[in-house]
């Protein structure tokens, strides 16, 4: 395997330091683990434009709430790293919490408004805890590019809003959500559901095409998309609707009618896994 795996920001910070001083491009692409095709195609496309690509892996505990599954996350770092070398990763970045929380550690990267709804609502303290760990990487691993998933679109939004406002050098760059044959989105997550579950889940990619294909027979109204939505979700006895909610896009600004794009983005549990998929709604 060629792949280098490098646990202390001392070590990441020399080897960034000598990529910078030969002026090479570097490509970020942060993760918790547990890699699928989704992670893969992100370290894919960093390959395509960067010298470097850092695959990050870090589980990151202050984006998961108390009754959260910080403990049971899946993890297997000998497995990430030949699949991140599989798809042209250069270095795994896998610091312990301690490396990257000692002891004192207590400041933190808050983004008003955007982080209000959706995600934001559910999982309070959730997106504080992503800006604050994706800046902390953006400060170690100092990339020209850092890759991130359409499947966690509010994230997204989230790290480009902070990395505008806060100047950080970095470009941002959003891939297309990767997905089983049948439509369910890749999530680490999905491993923690049974057959039947798995089954159950289809209700969430067959829910978000039946919005799509009436926007394409002319439905513009979001009530009306919403309650369709609602309604096919609710069918499905093992889901349970966390939220189902249309929006602007980008702002995530509330609207009656979709004029040009807009974001459809639901969170389902099925059984006691919360799933989150999205897909962008366009008018013309
Ligand atoms: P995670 O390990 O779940 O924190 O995800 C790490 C990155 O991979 C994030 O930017 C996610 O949006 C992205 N990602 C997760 N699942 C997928 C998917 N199915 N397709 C594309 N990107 C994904």
């Amino acid at each position: 395997m060629a792949i280098r795996l490098i646990k202390t920001i001392d070590e990441m910070r020399e080897l960034i330091e000598q990529a910078k001083s030969k002026e090479r491009v570097i490509g970020l692409v942060p993760t918790m683990g547990a890699l699928h095709e989704g992670h893969l195609s992100l370290i894919k496309m960093a390959k395509e434009m960067c010298h470097l690509v850092v695959v990050s892996v870090f589980v990151n505990p202050t984006q998961f709430g108390p009754n959260e599954d910080l403990d049971k996350y899946p993890r297997d770092l000998h497995e990430d790293c030949s699949k991140a070398d599989s798809a042209g990763g250069t270095v795994v970045f896998a610091p312990e919490a301690s490396e990257m929380y000692p002891d004192g550690f207590s400041t933190f990267v808050n983004v008003s408004g955007i982080t209000e709804k959706m995600c934001g609502v559910s999982r309070p303290g959730h997106f504080q805890g992503v800006a604050t760990v994706v800046s902390k990487l953006f400060n170690i691993v100092k990339p020209n590019y850092a890759y991130f998933g359409q499947k966690d679109a509010q994230q997204a939004l989230v790290i480009e809003k902070f990395a505008n406002d806060l100047n950080f050098d970095v470009k941002i760059c959003v891939g297309y959500t990767v997905r089983d044959e049948d439509g369910l989105a890749l999530s680490s997550r999905n491993q923690y559901l049974s057959d039947e579950e798995r089954k159950a889940a289809l209700v969430i990619p067959r829910s978000l095409n039946l919005a799509e294909d009436a926007v394409k027979n002319g439905e513009r109204e979001i009530k009306k998309l919403k309650e369709m939505v609602v309604n096919e979700i609710t069918k499905e006895k093992l889901a349970e609707i966390d939220y189902v909610e249309i929006y602007d896009c980008p702002s995530l600004e509330e609207i009656d009618e979709i004029k040009d794009i807009a974001l459809l983005a639901v969170a389902v549990k099925v059984g006691t896994t919360r799933l989150i998929d999205n897909i962008v709604l366009e008018a013309n």
